[in-house]
């Protein structure tokens, strides 16, 4: 009958919308991020990454990615010191990617945070005013964009090391794990940092190099020193400084290559708080710049930046800096990675004598050849390679006493899982409260 076929009609109607009332209910809900912004305003450049998480384990572990990165067009923010308009302006680009990059529905949630490292420590030693106008120019340019602006600030040296250590770890899933932690090693532009824990090291010996970490439920006491002046291209200026004091209209560099010639100003390799005290008196407004590429000499110069004479304490790297005694391995990431990276020479199972002599040939190459061999390179930074495998060989094994046993301890890395290197992410989990000082609870035990 009619009603009949009507009653079973809505019978199936019924099975099927209950079905897929299940059917829908048991599908997982589609998986929601929140966002966290760092920009790494460096020496020599400023860099935008933004990391994602998974939104319902904000307070959890080890879920946190780097989902873009974006290198600002142009030179670090200290470089911007007479016109200071400009270092907001150069942030716009980076800034309006991050605008699509992160869903719209999250702007207004997401924290942006700035931190500048040794090129505006330098800029503030010498001109306070100027570091301040640059801070503001890059306030309000932030500020115009709809994410959570947490401010811009100098991170000091010790927070530069401790947060690339934590960044290391945390990737690694060492902290949450307890397992025994990675030492990090950073070579910026104008400064350098090592990082790392030993078990020779309470904190007692020279307390400023102790920062004290309770992560997961364990105790960490970190061995941190950053050498200001001891980044890549600081570190070249006080060899130049040095190579320039004997005779001041031309140096005669082992560090470059031969047939390498250029005419470089007085005022411009003096234009550092890490060398203005050394400018010779009278020198003229140039010097020529010429390259010998000799291995053995280069390191002899290079040897010159660092001063091994005092110690006060039971051990040092060098200036007078106590150091522990090096333990466990160590990522090396940064300029140390870019260099190694170019030069062929990550490989730190390869002996260390072996990568001398890799050094030593290519430091010998004519200059035509090495442009002709690097077409695609910056110029500036291939005049450098020589002297950036040199110094970073030196600084680790003169500076913090790396010998070629512990050498293979080392890894130059980029990336670790995706994420990059450094102290951005670190920095981030630390203001976001996102690495617990106790471990997570045990889950819930089922009901009886
Ligand atoms: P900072 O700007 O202070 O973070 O320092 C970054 C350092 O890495 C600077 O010394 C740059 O010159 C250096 N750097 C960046 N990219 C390269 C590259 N492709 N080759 C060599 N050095 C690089």
């Amino acid at each position: 009958t009619p009603v009949t076929i009507i009653i079973t009609v809505i019978g199936v109607i019924a099975i099927v919308a209950l079905v897929t009332v299940a059917v829908v209910q048991n599908r997982p809900l589609p998986q929601k991020y929140k966002y966290g912004i760092v920009l790494d305003a460096g020496s020599s450049h400023t860099a935008l990454y933004i990391y994602e998480w998974p939104a319902e384990k904000d307070n959890n572990t080890g879920r946190v990615e780097q989902k873009h990165s974006c290198k600002v067009d142009g030179p670090g923010i200290s470089s911007y010191a007479s016109a200071p308009l400009k270092a907001g302006q150069s942030l716009r680009e980076c800034m309006q990617k991050a605008e699509k990059w992160v869903p719209s529905k999250r702007h207004h949630e997401t924290p942006l945070y700035l931190g500048a490292t040794a090129g505006m420590r330098l800029l503030n030693m010498v001109d306070s005013v100027a570091s301040e106008d640059v801070f503001q120019a890059v306030k309000e340019a932030l500020q115009k964009f709809p994410f959570s602006y947490q401010g811009a600030r100098i991170l000091s040296g010790q927070e530069e090391g401790a947060f690339g250590w934590v960044t290391v770890n945390y990737l690694d899933e060492r902290l949450k794990q307890g397992l025994e932690t990675t030492g990090a090693l950073d070579l910026g532009g104008a400064s350098t940092q090592i990082s790392f824990v030993s078990d020779n090291y309470d904190g007692s010996e020279s307390p400023n190099n102790s920062v004290n970490f309770r992560l997961y439920g364990n105790d960490y006491n970190l061995y941190t020193h950053s050498f200001l002046c001891y980044g890549k291209d600081q570190a070249h200026r006080l060899k130049l400084a040095h190579q320039t004091q004997s005779g001041p209209n031309a140096v005669a560099d082992p560090c470059s290559h031969p047939g390498y010639n250029a005419t470089k100003k007085y005022s411009v390799l003096y234009d550092s708080p890490c060398v203005s005290d050394r400018k010779p008196q009278g020198a003229p407004a140039t010097f020529h710049h010429t390259g010998t590429g000799n291995l053995q000499q280069c390191q002899e110069v290079v040897r010159n930046v660092f001063n091994f004479t005092d110690c006060k304490y039971s051990h040092c790297s060098f200036n007078g800096v106590f150091q522990p005694i090096l333990q466990g391995g160590f990522g090396a990431f940064s300029a140390y990675y870019f260099v190694m990276d170019f030069l062929n020479l990550t490989d730190t199972t390869v002996p260390l004598e072996a990568v001398k002599e890799q050094l030593k040939a290519y430091c010998a190459t004519p200059w035509d050849q090495i442009v002709q061999q690097h077409p695609k390179a910056k110029l500036k930074y291939l005049a450098e390679y020589c002297f950036s495998g040199t110094y970073i060989l030196s600084l680790l094994t003169e500076g913090y006493n790396f010998t070629s046993v512990t050498y293979s301890d080392i890894k130059f890395i980029e990336k670790i899982k995706g994420s990059d290197a450094g102290w951005t992410l670190g920095y981030m989990l630390n203001l976001t409260n996102m690495i617990p000082a106790e471990a997570p609870d045990f889950p819930p035990l089922p009901h009886a």
